[in-house]
């Protein structure tokens, strides 16, 4: 399961441009395959991007680039259009004359239908991914201002959407009406700033105020700050995964502590699936929030029986087979040490396809574990995502084949426990939120498109 993108913003700051650099360095958890910044001085609009990590994209000259007190920012990682440079984002265009630059969070569901509509009458994309879209409704609108033709855009596409909108004069956040997706808005001194998570603020030194409303719009606009609202449906639908596995347990997003959330599910699984056992440990890092929830609960030890490596990027040397389960090997390696003779609880956040766990199980069978009980703090993912987040296809995901004592032997754990949709939103219930859970239960708040 993979985010696909990172958003962050900043207007009336005059180095905008190093700001979003260091907030998309703060977000790359959020997307690793494309990185981009537009900046503008009021006159022009400039682009910088490039395919990689913000780091590899930018450097000083590249910043440099980039003058003027307002830019927007994005990290992207996709499947839907594919990973190209024509799918870089933001995407900037020449609507009637004036340049304008978008960055989108979010998957459109209806966004195929509208792009068929679209070329049917002319209409020309210059690249693959649904984020254009957009672009073209609003170039075709004969309503006047900018924030008038987003509004008449943004009745016809269906989906998640969080985005960050720029022209000369404006930039305008925005979340969809189910709010699937973050955004939050903060300050840093008179600049106004906004991000897909809080810790790009942290990082910057920006204060968090709040996080949009869903169907809220945000403009700033010479310094000043105004909102507008789209009507919204009864129920709202953040994604659940934003607190499983998404966000940095040191974000708030959705206006609520990551860090709280994903403890608390560590509880819940505890309470639903305890065992006899001498100690618990993540897979981390995305679990190590959640092990330790598990761990306080269980009045167990909390280990880190699992290294991960944070120092690989792609690794060019692909052993032959002398080297078994080698992608796995290169991040995780056992401390031996610990788990040698222990019969271990394996905190985990998801199994998708269950290759990874089945191969983590195996390795700490092979250091001498004596048991290998393996706990997810997520229910069985059976259904693809399709507002944002990569997921294998239905017929991929091990959950909608199999029964979980199916998985378990698969796994080769000595037993196997997921957390209930019960569980999960009683974890999550102190939010006050309507979360989406299509993953687990095929309930489709958009449905699923084409
Ligand atoms: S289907 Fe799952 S991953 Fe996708 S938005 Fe809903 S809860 Fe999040």
């Amino acid at each position: 399961m993979k985010e696909y993108c990172g958003l962050f913003g900043i207007s009336g700051h005059k180095t905008a441009a190093n700001l979003v650099y260091l907030g998309l360095y703060a977000l790359q958890h959020r997307g690793q395959e494309s990185a981009g910044i537009c900046a503008t001085d009021g006159v022009k609009l400039r682009l910088q991007a490039g395919m990689g990590l913000v780091a590899d994209v930018f450097d000083k000259e590249r910043l440099l680039r980039l003058p003027g007190s307002r830019a927007i920012g994005h990290n992207r990682y996709s499947t839907t259009g594919g990973s190209h440079r024509v799918n870089m984002q933001p995407l900037l265009v020449d609507i009637k004359g004036r340049l304008l630059s978008l960055a989108h969070n979010g998957n459109l569901v209806n966004a195929r239908e509208l792009r068929q509509q679209l070329k049917a009458k002319g209409a020309i994309f210059s690249s693959t991914n649904d984020s254009e879209v957009i672009l073209h409704l609003m170039a075709r609108s004969r309503r006047g201002g900018l924030e008038e033709q987003l509004q008449e855009a943004l009745k016809r596409v269906k989906g998640a959407y969080s985005l960050l909108l720029m022209d000369g004069d404006k930039m305008i956040a925005v979340r969809d009406p189910y709010g699937f997706r973050p955004l939050c808005y903060g300050r840093l001194g008179r600049a106004h700033v906004f991000a897909s998570e809080s810790c790009a603020f942290d990082l910057i030194g920006a204060r968090y105020v709040r996080e949009l409303e869903r169907g809220e719009m945000l403009v700033v606009n010479g310094g000043r700050l105004r909102s507008r609202r789209m009507p919204v449906p009864r129920r709202g639908a953040s994604c659940i995964f934003e607190f499983i596995y998404f966000s940095r347990p040191d974000s708030f997003v959705f206006g609520h502590d990551v860090h709280d959330v994903r403890q608390r599910l560590g509880c819940e699984l505890f309470r639903e699936h305890p065992v006899d056992a001498d100690l618990v440990m993540p897979v981390p890092d995305s679990s190590n929030v959640a092990a330790i929830g598990y761990a306080e609960q269980a009045k167990l030890p909390f280990k880190l029986g699992l290294i991960r490596s944070h120092y690989i990027g792609r690794t060019f040397i692909e052993p032959d087979q002398s080297i078994r389960d080698f992608g796995t090997r290169i991040k995780y390696n056992p401390v031996k040490g610990l788990v040698k003779g222990k019969r271990l609880v394996v905190v985990d956040d998801s199994i998708v396809r269950g290759t990874t766990t089945r191969k983590l199980v195996a390795m700490l069978r092979q250091a001498g574990a004596k048991q290998v009980h393996v706990r997810i703090t997520a229910p069985v993912i059976t259904h693809s995502c399709f507002y944002g987040i990569d997921t294998p296809t239905r017929k991929e995901l091990i959950g909608s084949s199999y029964s979980v004592a199916r998985i378990c032997k698969h796994l080769g754990a000595d037993s196997l426990g997921y957390l209930s949709i019960s569980g999960l939103r009683r974890a999550a219930e102190d939010t006050g939120l309507d979360f989406c859970t299509a993953c687990f239960d095929g309930k489709y708040p958009v449905g699923k498109g084409e």
